[in-house]
């Protein structure tokens, strides 16, 4: 096969490069990667569309150009695989002036050299005339070869360096890169040797587009690059939340500096080497299960990891543009701190919420107390007037409401004769005696120094007057233990005979206790109704 039949491939090829270019560029935003594929496949374009045009004529001004066009090919070819190879190993590597402008010296003076008639023969001699377009490298050509080996080898360290580390999705999109890489450098080598005797042809730039197309496809369709750099970006890097990117398996594939400090803290000495290792065996069984825990319980993913220590634990899956997982994210927030306040502000509410309880309490007690008489604990006058003002008021049509009026009998010689400590025991049994004969819905009130009123919703007088002889006959059996025998008179009153207001009833009432006494005491009296009392 002659030289000139292999032109159309390197116009082939040379088209191919410049499609990746196009590619390549329009996404430069999404991966760093992609700027330097760009730069590689422009160099790869301008190296095959040399050899397009070496094979392809025999005009003496493409053999004359050939030589320093195909070193800036060769240069910005070099230059693209050395950038991309650092890109994809640290994601966040940026090519500096200093870099830039060393890595630029060499392959410029080459293309001065090559593009001076003096010097070109001490780059590449190409036959001036006739179709023989075999091409002789000089000694310049051949001292650059090497500058770029070494330059290669030191991007590919980098990339070596990085592929050991990495683990998952990643390792494996490493080593793709890296088997084309070191693939394409020794067909270089390979081109360059069977070129050196001046026959054969350069096979270099198809090689480099076969690397330029799988790192396309890696980078583009596996997606993980995409991942990694944005983990890895410098905001991931200062925020103060830990990061983890854990691949499936849970193996760690990236983790920021406050990740590393985190896990420091549970397992000092741990910082190195955390990459590619198993989160459990670097974070411990226990804070793993703890963060599991955390993660699982609905919507709150708080932890107490250690005493006062809270953790807040998200996690979220990450997948490749295929939908196939790729792991999970986990960031994890130190929040001790507000959950100390939190829970401060939680024991206050509570014990703020039991005093509350505690009043309610005592105002209940207080104004049980308030309605009570201290030496009996019956009812005082001041509940009695609600309670009878209540029962007149709800009392449905026809049912009456009674009232019985009970006093001591001669209660004063009791307290001349036992002295007021036995009257007040005295007032202690009456109202015993009361509170016994008392039914649901009654109520049992001292009314006064020695008279107490028992109301009795729903009777009538007649009942009324039965349950008040009940209550006379009891308190006579009454004896003090000193020998104080008591009698009580009453008088009862009820409506509607004797009026329908508390007042009226009252009136009634104590007009029937007045015949009582009058009558000669130990007796009831019922009202006569709104007349005089009969005896
Ligand atoms: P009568 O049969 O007419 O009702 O005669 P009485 O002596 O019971 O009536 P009087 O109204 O003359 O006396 C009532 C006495 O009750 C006078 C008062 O000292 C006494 N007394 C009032 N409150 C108390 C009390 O809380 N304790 C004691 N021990 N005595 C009281
Ligand atoms: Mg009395
Ligand atoms: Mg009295």
């Amino acid at each position: 096969m002659t030289l000139q039949a292999w032109w159309p491939l390197f116009a082939c090829a040379a088209v191919v490069a410049l499609g990746i270019l196009a590619l390549a560029w329009q996404r430069r935003s999404r991966t760093p990667a992609a700027t330097a594929l760009a730069v590689t496949v422009s160099g790869v374009a301008v190296w095959s569309a040399a050899d397009a045009a070496l094979y392809g004529t025999t005009a003496a001004v493409v053999r004359q150009a050939y030589p320093a066009v195909l070193m800036v090919g060769v240069g910005v070819v070099v230059a693209g695989v050395y950038g991309l190879s650092r890109t994809v190993a640290d994601p966040s590597w940026q090519l500096s002036r200093r870099v830039a402008v060393s890595l630029a010296v060499e392959p410029l003076l080459l293309v001065l050299a090559a593009a001076l008639p003096a010097t070109r023969g001490l780059v590449l001699a190409v036959p001036e005339s006739g179709t023989a377009a075999e091409v002789e490298f000089g000694p310049l050509f051949l001292a650059h070869s090497g500058y770029s080996y070494v330059l290669l080898a030191v991007a590919y360290l980098h990339l070596a360096r990085r592929r050991r580390s990495a683990a998952g999705v990643f390792r494996r999109q490493l080593t793709v890169l890296l088997g084309t890489a070191v693939l394409s450098t020794v067909g270089n080598v390979v081109a360059v040797v069977l070129q050196g005797d001046g026959h054969g042809v350069d096979l270099t730039p198809l090689f480099f587009l076969l690397t330029g197309l799988v790192d396309c496809w890696a980078i583009f369709r596996l997606g993980l690059l995409q991942v990694v750099p944005v983990a890895r970006d410098r905001v991931v890097d200062t925020v103060p939340d830990a990061v983890l990117v854990v691949d499936p398996e849970g193996r760690v594939l990236d983790l920021n500096p406050a990740a590393v400090r985190m896990l420091e803290r549970t397992r000092p000495g741990v910082a190195d080497g955390i990459l590619g290792r198993f989160l459990q065996d670097v974070a411990g069984p226990e804070a793993v299960a703890v963060l599991g825990r955390a993660a699982d319980r609905d919507g709150s993913r708080l932890a107490e990891v250690a005493p006062g220590v809270w953790l807040d634990v998200r996690t979220s899956p990450i997948s490749d543009p295929r939908g196939r997982a790729l792991g999970r994210i986990v960031v994890v927030r130190d929040v001790s701190e507000e959950q100390g306040r939190r829970l401060a502000v939680e024991a206050l509410n509570r014990q703020l919420a039991e005093q509350l309880v505690e009043i309610e309490r005592l105002r209940a007690a207080l104004a049980e107390e308030a309605v009570r008489d201290p030496l009996t604990g019956l009812h005082n006058r001041r509940h009695l007037d609600r309670a009878l003002d209540a029962a007149l008021a709800t009392a449905p049509d026809g049912t009456p409401v009674a009232v019985v009026l009970v006093d001591v009998d001669h209660f004063k010689t009791v307290n001349d004769r036992f002295g007021h400590a036995v009257g007040d025991r005295v007032l202690q049994s009456v109202a015993g005696v009361l509170t016994g004969a008392a039914r649901p819905g009654d109520v049992v009130a001292r009314y006064g120094g020695e008279e107490f009123l028992v109301l009795l919703p729903g009777a009538g007088r007649g009942e009324a007057a039965a349950r008040a002889e009940e209550i006379r006959r009891r308190c006579a059996g009454l004896l003090d233990r000193d020998g104080a025998a008591v009698t009580v008179s009453a008088g009862v009153a009820a409506t509607p005979d004797d009026g329908d207001d508390a007042a009226m009833l009252l009136a009634g009432a104590d007009r029937a206790l007045y015949a009582a006494k009058a009558a000669g005491r130990d007796r009831v009296v019922v009202s006569a109704g709104l007349g005089a009392p009969v005896g």
